[in-house]
């Protein structure tokens, strides 16, 4: 009995041989794809319970977000003019003026609109690492969408002790670990080096060992100051303080190393880790070319490099496909054109997303025994016609509004663009009153214009606890930048 037929696609498979069927169909059976096949002349007027008829279109698997925070996706467009530093004054006000101001509604309506952003855009898995992750992991679950979701572990952020963070990673774990038909899981994710003490390190390496099957999921080297940082837990750099409490291998995931150098590069490699590439907010708000993402390196060792949003509220953009396409425009702009080829920057939103993740037996690829998370593009229209390389068509011409059809676990969620298994308007009704509260709570000005931060000093906006710790981190350097 098929439940999903999809017939008469292009189907780009993605599979180990990278076939592409020009005339394809795809069966679906209790959330599993039972048969990838040339479509036969009675595949038309199947049996089956669904059949969709995806003549001209192209089927991929399910987009994969290999990096993501949530919590705060109801701020977009406050941050958009921003420099680097006024991004980090605002953006650690608001982290420690909103949840005691806003409360639970206000993150809650933040997840939902995130689920449906990820929804519409294709994007069925997302790696978040959140402050909310209860939330999330209800939202993801409740929407139909798979997620793998971490506690943000960082005592040097949230005002939050060691301690509490890490009962409340291990309730976390327990409660919402391979929940919803295994489409939600956990991961152990603390900040980084710069957010994390040595004490909090301690934690999530009994955290780790209590639950190996799980990814660890962290940034690196995401500033100049990473050893500096390391140091302050007693390690020689970033790479070395993971070793230490044995947390560096091939279930690890690393965002970031902006910083890092050649010889990080051979240490993640011989550790079979993986890294999670994140261009487009760098490249936004700071960075410099000098301190570029060590591609040539990763790339020498075959480091399996995969690419995420990070945080898409900040830059205004939910597009994946888009962030792929500046992950190849800038490593080509620093290093030579033919960094990565179109084919590749599909298989890093896809299967060798699905490898970083763990999850490359179940999803990342259009082959039977896989669960069925697959996404319906259209690309016949003269945006995309005529065309040959379909892999640059899909990573080039390609965006998120092309997105007709969603199917993850073998359920529909949006079908020639109409949203199944969420109610859009109770989403946006709820971002929109959220929204003002924020406004009027933070005191941030906006108009159709731009927007305003509060004009009163960071001192006055936060408690005293987490504005001593960011000093106690980050030193004299932080009071000069931040707080006038
Ligand atoms: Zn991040």
């Amino acid at each position: 009995m098929t439940d999903l037929l999809i017939h008469d696609a292009i189907v780009v498979t993605v599979n180990s041989e990278n076939q592409i069927l020009q005339n394809g169909s795809i069966r679906v059976t209790d959330g599993a794809i039972s048969a990838v096949e040339t479509t036969e002349l009675g595949d038309r007027d199947s049996t089956a319970e669904h059949v969709i008829d995806a003549s001209g279109k192209v089927v991929i698997p399910g987009l994969i977000d290999s990096h993501r925070h949530t919590d705060f996706t109801l701020v977009q467009g406050l941050f958009s003019e921003l420099d680097g530093t006024e991004l980090l004054k605002e953006a650690f006000a608001l982290y420690h003026t909103a949840e005691p101001t806003l409360g639970d509604s206000f993150f809650e309506a933040a997840w939902q609109l995130a689920c449906l952003r990820q929804l519409t855009h294709g994007i069925t898995t997302v790696n978040a690492m959140d402050f909310t992750p209860e939330l999330g992991a209800e939202a993801i679950g409740e929407s139909g969408l798979r997620g793998m979701i971490g506690p943000e572990l960082a005592d040097f952020l949230d005002p939050a002790s060691a301690d509490e963070q890490l009962v409340e990673a291990r309730r976390f774990i327990e409660t919402y670990h391979d929940t919803y038909d295994g489409r939600v899981t956990a991961s152990i994710a603390p900040g980084g080096e710069a957010g994390c003490s040595r004490e909090l390190w301690e934690g999530v390496a009994e955290l780790r060992a209590d639950y190996p099957d799980l990814r660890l999921h962290t940034h690196l080297y995401d500033s100049a100051e990473a050893d500096t940082m390391a140091a302050g837990s007693g390690a020689d750099d970033p790479l070395d303080l993971l070793d230490r409490f044995d947390l560096l291998d091939d279930r690890t995931l690393l965002t970031h190393l902006l910083h890092a150098d050649r010889d990080n590069a051979r240490r993640i490699a011989d550790a079979g880790a993986h890294v999670l590439h994140c261009p487009t907010v760098y490249s936004y708000f700071q960075a410099g070319r000098q301190t570029w993402f060590p591609l040539p390196a990763l790339q020498e060792f075959d480091t399996n490099v995969v690419i995420g949003l990070d945080d898409p509220f900040w830059f205004d953009s939910w597009d994946l496909i888009q962030e792929a396409k500046h992950a190849r425009l800038l490593a080509n702009f620093e290093y030579g054109a033919q960094q990565w080829s179109s084919y590749d920057l599909l298989k890093m939103l896809t299967i060798k997303a699905a490898r970083a993740l763990g999850l490359d037996d179940q999803i990342g690829s259009l082959e039977p025994g896989k669960r069925a998370d697959l996404v319906v593009i259209d690309v016949d229209t003269p945006r995309h016609q005529p065309y040959s390389n379909l892999p640059s068509v899909l990573m080039n011409t390609v965006t998120a509004g092309d997105v007709e059809t969603v199917v993850v676990n073998g359920e529909i969620l949006m079908e020639e663009r109409s949203v199944e298994s969420m109610d859009v308007e109770k989403v946006r009704a709820a971002a929109t009153r959220e929204r003002e509260r924020l406004q009027t709570r933070t005191g941030w000005e906006t108009s159709l214009a731009g927007s305003t931060p509060p004009d009163n000093s960071i001192l006055r906006r936060i408690s005293a606890r987490p504005l001593l710790r960011a000093v106690t981190q980050y030193g004299r350097g932080f009071l000069n930048q931040h707080i006038r």
